[in-house]
């Protein structure tokens, strides 16, 4: 961890903030602050950048596999186990992609979500830095290379950046890389965790905020304070409400105070209550994620 002492977020510079929470999922030394001037939800202090690059070369999946009891899949199960979530986001970009639109994504692991994307656009391509799941996307012809650099100066129609934007230390700066490989009309596809979820802010559930909060998600975002850091770094926002979790899930959270309750009453819910369930949430903006389509300002 760093030597630096006083909390500053690193959105806007301030160093006014509110306490949040003292209790982050294993990292004992981490606190979670709320800026008072620009709203963001972030994590002081964060890891160094070595400390970084050991963690998600070494502890990651190991960290996954405690939180979740989902660890480092192979190539080919990850690539069936994700069909369900490929299918989610596809429904959602649809109407944001057109014909002749080359794409790409970042974070693109086994190229599931890729492999959705290809019949609707003119090309799809990816970046991912682990190397087994890289090789098994070439494989089956999605063209994926480690980082973004490798692509040099290419440009795009159409970037998809799913569940990276709050790992990043420099999220301003990110996207700012990401608005110059997009082309005029360009368009950024973009999902965090709504930091604004019902879990956290309306039912009191003890265990949840000391596993929601993760010393890897260096900011927590709410669909204000995404709109704002994708403005700062030139892009104008439409925020589109989801929400992946079900009913089942909340009652275990409040059960049980655990997650794992995905579709543990599935016979007793119908559709229909799912649905207008989601629904409240979403009306509200309660839901527990943010979808967001940002154009190049
Ligand atoms: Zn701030």
């Amino acid at each position: 961890m760093t030597s630096s002492s006083t909390p500053r977020c690193r959105i806007c510079g301030s160093t006014e903030y509110d306490l949040v929470s003292r209790q982050v999922a294993q990292a004992p030394e981490a606190t979670i602050y709320r800026c008072r001037n620009c709203q963001i939800v972030y994590v002081f202090p964060i890891m160094t950048e070595e400390e970084e690059t050991t963690f998600y070369r070494d502890e990651f999946e190991k960290y996954m596999l405690k939180r979740s009891g989902a660890g480092w899949k192979s190539p080919e199960t990850h690539f069936r186990s994700y069909q369900a979530e490929g299918e989610r986001r596809l429904s959602l970009v649809r109407p944001y992609l057109h014909a002749d639109d080359a794409l790409l994504e970042v974070g693109s692991s086994t190229g599931y979500f890729l492999d959705d994307l290809r019949g609707y656009v003119r090309s799809v391509t990816g970046v991912e830095p682990s190397e087994a799941y890289r090789t098994f996307a070439n494989e089956r012809g999605i063209e994926t290379l480690a980082t973004l650099d490798d692509w040099g100066a290419r440009t795009f129609d159409v970037i998809a950046l799913y569940y990276v934007l709050e790992h990043l230390r420099d999220p301003i700066g990110y996207l700012a890389s990401i608005h110059g490989r997009l082309k005029a009309n360009g368009r950024l596809l973009i999902e965090v965790p709504n930091v604004e979820e019902v879990l956290l802010t309306r039912y009191h559930i003890p265990s949840f905020g000391p596993f929601y909060w993760q010393k890897a998600h260096y900011h927590n975002f709410s669909p204000r304070t995404l709109t704002d850091v994708l403005a700062r770094a030139g892009f104008q926002t439409q925020l589109i409400p989801t929400q992946r979790y079900d009913l089942s899930n909340h009652m275990v959270w409040m059960m049980e105070g655990k997650p794992g309750g995905m579709g543990r009453f599935a016979n007793l819910f119908t559709p229909e209550l799912e649905t207008a369930y989601s629904e409240a949430l979403k009306k509200q903006w309660l839901c527990d994620t943010v979808f967001a389509v940002a154009m190049v300002k």
